[in-house]
């Protein structure tokens, strides 16, 4: 079992900080907020006053944080307090480039390092079932995946530093589309007066299947466990998505890819943020779609 610090205990970390006290790991947690800290602390996670204390002793670092300038600013303060050897991972989602960059600080301190971001949403990091997409260095994946098997169910090394990162924006840029198209679909469907279970049933089994189809059904009825049915409320709101598909274009512009239908389905989420909607579920989106 090992030694850990957890920095940034908010609606991910907190949970994922948890499993890892549950697993038998000590864990001591960082957060500006001392709400997500007290809340942490009733999981057995010992919060410290500093990100150097918390520090102390650690074994492995884990950072959870909102963008890649929050990563990258603890990341310069981890170089300045850690000795080399211990393991460094950030499980945000963030661009490739600061990836690559938090990558670049940790070797500069001959730590090892991962960029580990995850998908399976806050009910994923509660259940300890979480996909990790994982980029770095061979010997750093092998220190590294007992940890995230602690707070997840799959664990897949996807390459170099930075290629968790890129695996990540890759899969939710299809996401968008993939949900502003089974979006589109139903709101044709009921302007032709098809109803929502009859294109279920024939484009669940049919060519049209997809994840946002049959696990994420965006109408009530076909699909009782999608937040349709529960008025939108995420699940996986549209404001993460549309943090998603910028990512997804910001690296699509660097690699000078084209991807035209990412970028309109980013247009979309950002419209319908907007207007206000960047709480509700992604599915929601097909409020907007229908017009
Ligand atoms: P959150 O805002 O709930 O938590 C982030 C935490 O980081 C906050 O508690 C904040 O106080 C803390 N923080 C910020 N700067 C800090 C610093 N310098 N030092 C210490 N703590 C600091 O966000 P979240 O929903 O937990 O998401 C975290 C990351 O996970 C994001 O990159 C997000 O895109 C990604 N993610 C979220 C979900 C989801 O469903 N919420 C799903 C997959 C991935």
């Amino acid at each position: 079992m090992a030694r850990i610090a957890f920095i940034g205990l908010g609606n991910m970390g907190g949970p994922m900080a948890a499993n890892l006290v549950k697993s038998g790991h000590q864990v001591s947690g960082f957060d500006l907020s001392e709400v997500s800290k007290a809340e942490a602390a009733t999981h057995g996670v010992k919060p410290a006053a500093t990100l150097a204390e918390a520090l102390l002793d650690a074994q492995c670092v884990i950072t959870m944080l909102p963008k890649g300038e929050h990563v990258l600013a603890v990341w310069t303060d981890l170089a300045t307090l850690l000795t080399e050897e211990t393991l460094l991972i950030d499980c945000s989602t963030i661009d490739v480039e600061s990836a690559r960059k938090a990558h670049a600080l940790a070797s500069a301190i001959k730590c090892p390092s991962l960029d580990a971001p995850v998908s399976g949403g806050t009910g994923g990091a509660a259940a300890a079932t979480l996909t990790f997409m994982v980029g770095g260095s061979g010997e750093a994946f092998a220190a590294g995946e007992s940890i995230l098997q602690a707070m997840g169910k799959k664990i897949v090394h996807c390459g170099a530093g930075g290629a968790g990162q890129a695996a990540k924006i890759c899969n939710n840029m299809v996401l968008g589309i993939s949900m502003i198209g089974v979006c589109e679909a139903f709101a044709l469907a009921e302007k032709l007066g098809l109803s929502h279970q009859a294109l279920f049933d024939v484009a669940s089994t049919s060519s049209g299947q997809c994840w946002s189809l049959t696990t994420y059904c965006p109408v009530p009825g076909p699909v009782p466990t999608s937040p349709a049915n529960n008025d939108y409320r995420p699940g996986f709101s549209a404001a993460l998505m549309l943090k998603d598909l910028a990512l997804s274009q910001a690296a699509a512009r660097q690699s000078g890819a084209e991807t035209p239908l990412g970028k309109h389905a980013a247009e979309l989420y950002a419209e319908f943020e907007s207007q206000g909607h960047g709480a509700e579920d992604f599915s929601a989106i097909i409020r907007m779609l229908r017009g």
